[in-house]
């Protein structure tokens, strides 16, 4: 059985306890790997090492950073199609997905910050009589980049690239369910001879590997779960430290009658299914104008019943496997509730065993459910699956409030085409992303984030580089200044 490492200072090592935690692939139900299960001795180590190389990698130039980010993502597309396989394998994921979005994110996500890095600039303010104030920007130190099992190394680069940029050295605590991309990418770095103890990473559980990277790197940059994030903004708030918090949603389509109808039903199958309904941008409330009612639901029921879920290596699979046993028997319960609060399952809603070697997998029938109230906890509750609700709305006014009665804020999207009205939909959502006709549509330049449960700070651009550097303000009296 494959065993993987941490990778600490350039090197790999071994959990200090020596214990392991076992790796499942959700695609056949099987242990095929061994993960460190680390505790905080890994972590401090991990930190030492960065500490250490901050003092070199934080003083280096930004052409210095560009060049050694620009390898990485060039070895990282030399790697691709390992990390595709290995990514569909580990994660459940068609492998055509890990082809199309989440490899060639990673190295997108490098090249993008180490570009970046190149542009990124401060401000100076003039002042009456003779001073000047200017900002500079600067590493803080050691990043702590913690990030979840739906889109493994696309999310866990998304963090690191930007830190690594901006002059931080990094410890990455990637999902301890989907760990094997993480350990590839801490083989690539090792193979190009990355500076050591820049980028280290160090396996495990989140209540132990994942709290020490919180409780001693200097700032926290974090994706995952919303109950997470309360635990991290606490450990965090209390050492004042800078931190990010990327969290869950529920996020709402709405569908009015003047939209383009087939772009609508298209998008709106996509948006909740794609990566088996694991995005957390997913639209899993999809409310449509009474009008268009019966209509669009036959039209999303006949493209739903199409989908195939299957084995993730077919081209023809839509759907591939759920992430583990755990999170289907959770996508299972969130359904059974929403039956008993009167919710009707009119497609789906089953587990599915596959023939021959994938009998053991996770998989699930995409789900479609009706007659739920926009209060009841189907609605209210993230479920993080192929499960999408429908409901009718009245008029604009009030699929605003159904929009906004949730915790979430994170993104929403609006299928209507006159422009007035999508433009007061947009600002009067509770969302830090809104889309206009389409989903899921990504510019690396946007502030990207979630508003109320959905996080705190945004990602993205020069909102990353900022977040990952101390803005100081430095004011110089000019002598006699302020005269020509
Ligand atoms: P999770 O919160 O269970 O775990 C995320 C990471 O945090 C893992 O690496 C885990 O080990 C670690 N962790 C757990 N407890 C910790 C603790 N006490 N201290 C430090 N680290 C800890 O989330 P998940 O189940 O892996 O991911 C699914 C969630 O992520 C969903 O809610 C989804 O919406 C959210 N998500 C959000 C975004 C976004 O950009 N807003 C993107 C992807 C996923």
């Amino acid at each position: 059985m494959k065993k993987l490492s941490n990778y600490i200072n350039g090197d790999f090592s071994s959990p200090i306890n020596n214990k392991y935690i076992e790796n499942y692939s959700p695609t056949n139900g099987c242990v095929y790997s061994l993960i460190p299960d680390s505790d905080e001795k890994d972590v401090d180590m991990a930190i030492s090492a960065a500490k250490k190389s901050f003092e070199s990698w934080g003083k280096s130039t930004k052409e210095y950073r560009y060049q050694w980010m620009m390898k990485l993502a060039d070895a990282i597309d030399k790697n691709a199609e390992e990390l595709v396989m290995a990514e569909s394998f580990d994660n459940g994921k068609p492998e055509w997905l890990a082809r199309a979005v989440d490899i060639p994110r990673c190295s997108a996500n490098i090249r993008f910050f180490a570009t970046a890095i190149l542009h990124f600039d401060s401000d100076s303010h003039d002042m009456d009589g003779g001073a000047l104030n200017y900002t500079l920007k600067q590493p803080i130190g050691v990043a702590g980049c913690i990030s979840p099992w739906n889109l493994p190394l696309y999310l866990l680069t998304w963090k690191i690239a930007p830190a690594l940029a901006a002059g931080n050295t990094v410890v990455a605590k990637p999902s301890e369910i989907t760990p094997y991309t993480a350990y590839l990418f801490s083989k690539i770095c090792h193979d190009i001879d990355f500076p050591p103890g820049v980028i280290n990473i160090v396996h495990g559980y989140g209540d132990t590997a994942g709290d020490a990277v919180v409780k001693k790197c200097d700032i926290i940059s974090f994706t995952g779960g919303t109950e997470t994030g309360k635990i991290i903004a606490i450990n965090a708030a209390s050492q004042f430290k800078k931190y990010s918090l990327e969290l869950g949603g529920k996020n709402p389509m709405v569908i009015f009658e003047d939209c383009d109808f087939d772009l609508a039903v298209e998008t709106a199958i996509k948006a909740a299914f794609l990566n088996q309904g694991q995005i957390c941008l997913c639209g899993s409330r999809i409310f449509i104008e009474d009008s268009i009612y019966p209509k669009f639901r036959a039209a999303f029921l006949k493209q739903t019943k199409c989908l195939r879920v299957g084995d993730p290596k077919n081209k023809s699979s839509n759907l591939g496997a759920i992430v583990s046993k755990q999170h289907l028997e959770n996508i299972l319960d969130k359904i059974n509730i929403a039956e008993k609060d009167g919710g009707k399952i009119i497609i789906g809603g089953k587990r599915v065993f596959l023939d021959g070697d994938l009998a053991d997998g996770y998989y699930m029938l995409p789900t479609v459910i009706e007659n739920t109230k926009n209060t009841d906890e189907i609605n209210q509750r993230e479920v993080f699956g192929p499960v999408a609700t429908i409901l009718p709305f009245r008029d604009e006014k009030e699929v605003v409030k159904m929009c906004n009665e949730v915790k979430y804020g994170l993104s929403a999207s609006i299928f209507c085409n006159n422009i007035s009205k999508a433009h007061r939909m947009a600002a009067s959502i509770d969302a830090g992303v809104v889309w206009i006709n389409t989903w899921l549509l990504r510019d690396l330049r946007i502030p990207f984030g979630g508003m109320k449960h959905s996080g705190v700070g945004r990602e993205g651009g020069e909102h990353s580089l900022d977040f990952f550097t101390e803005t100081k303000n430095v004011c110089v009296k000019i002598e006699n200044g302020g005269n020509k």
